[in-house]
C-alpha cells in the first residue's frame, strides 16, 4: 500500500474478517479437510487476491464469505456482522458460465435487478444498459448468450454482479475458462472497471501473473487444508496496465511467489497421488 493515495483501496474498515475457519466435507473416501485455521482480514475498497494450487480450498473460502455453505467452525463477518443470507452483501461472478442462455444480454443483466433496485422495469433495463456498456457489450444488448464468446459470457456475468451494486465482489477464477488473448483483455477491463470504484474484490487465481497484475494484497495460500502461508501487499501504483509485466520488480515478485507456491503445488500434488491410491 503506498502513501500517494494512488491505490484504489482506502482501508477504511473491514469488509471481511475470517477467524480461525476450518471446514471439514465428506469425502469419499472419509472426512476432507478443506480449510484449517484459515484467519485473515480484508479491508473494506481492497482488491484482494486469495492465490494457491489447485484444489487446496480457495472456492471453499469465498463460498463460506458468500453464504452459500456454513464453516465446521471458526468465525467469518462481512461488514461487521455474522453470514445469514447467501448473496446479501456479495455479488458473484464464477469461473463457469451462470447467464441465461434463454434470455438476452440485456435481461440476464436486468435479471437480478428485480430482487435489489427498486424501480419498473424500463429502469431495471436502461440500469442494465449501462452496465452492458460498461463491460463493452453495448452492440451485444439483444444478442443471447448462445451468440457469444466465453469472454463475453464472463463479461454478462461481470455486469449482472456489478449492476446490483454489491459493496463486496467475489470473483472465483473468473477467468480461468478463457484462452490467454481473451484472459488478458477481460484483466484489463476488470481493472479500468474496479479502479474507478471503492468496491472491495476477493479475487480466487492460481495464476501468479494475474495476481499481480490486479490486486492490492495477495493472500498466499498453503496446500490443502488452506491456511494463510504469507501476505503480500502489491507495491505497483494504479491504474495499472500490462506493461507492468515487464517491470523487474514485477518479476522478482513472481519469482519470490512462484518459489513460496512450488512447495505448496508439489505438497497438493503428492496428497492427491496418495488419495488415488487409497
Ligand atoms: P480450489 O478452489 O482451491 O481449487 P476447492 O475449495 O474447490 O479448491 O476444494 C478444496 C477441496 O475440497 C478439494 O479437495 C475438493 O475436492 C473438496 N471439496 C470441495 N467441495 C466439496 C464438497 N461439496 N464435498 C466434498 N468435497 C469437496
Amino acid at each position: 500500500m503506498d502513501d500517494q493515495g494512488q491505490s484504489r483501496a482506502r482501508f477504511r474498515k473491514q469488509a471481511v474478517r475470517l477467524r480461525q475457519l476450518r471446514k471439514v466435507y465428506d469425502g469419499q473416501g472419509g472426512p476432507l479437510t478443506a480449510l484449517d485455521n484459515f484467519s485473515c482480514d480484508i479491508a473494506d475498497g481492497e482488491f484482494a487476491i486469495i492465490l494457491g494450487p489447485s484444489g487446496c480450498g480457495k472456492s471453499t473460502v469465498v463460498r463460506i464469505i458468500a453464504g452459500l455453505e456454513p464453516p465446521t467452525s471458526g468465525t467469518v463477518l462481512v461488514n461487521g456482522a455474522p453470514v445469514t443470507e447467501a448473496g446479501k452483501a456479495c455479488g458473484m461472478v464464477f469461473q463457469s458460465y451462470t447467464s441465461f442462455p434463454w434470455l438476452t444480454v440485456l435481461e440476464n443483466i436486468a435479471f437480478g435487478l428485480r430482487y435489489t433496485a427498486g424501480g419498473g422495469r424500463r429502469e431495471r433495463h436502461e440500469r442494465a444498459r449501462e452496465f452492458a456498456r460498461m463491460v463493452g457489450l453495448a452492440d451485444f444488448e439483444n444478442a443471447y448468450i448462445k451468440q457469444l464468446s466465453g469472454g463475453m459470457k464472463q463479461r454478462v456475468a461481470i455486469a449482472s454482479a456489478l449492476a446490483t451494486d454489491p459493496g463486496i465482489l467475489l470473483m472465483d477464477e473468473p477467468f480461468g475458462a478463457l484462452d490467454s488473448q481473451t484472459r488478458m483483455a477481460m484483466q484489463e477491463q476488470l481493472l479500468s472497471i474496479t479502479e474507478g470504484s471503492d468496491k472491495t474484490v476477493i479475487f480466487v487465481t492460481h495464476d501468479i501473473e494475474e495476481a499481480l497484475l490486479l490486486g492490492d494484497r495477495i493472500y498466499v495460500c498453503t496446500a490443502r487444508p488452506a491456511g494463510i502461508l504469507a501476505e503480500l501487499d502489491v507495491p505497483f501504483p494504479y491504474p495499472r496496465t500490462p506493461a507492468l509485466r515487464a517491470q523487474k520488480k514485477f518479476g522478482d515478485m513472481k519469482y519470490e511467489i512462484f518459489h513460496l507456491l512450488r512447495d505448496q503445488a508439489y505438497a497438493q500434488m503428492l496428497e492427491a497421488a496418495g488419495e488415488r491410491r487409497r
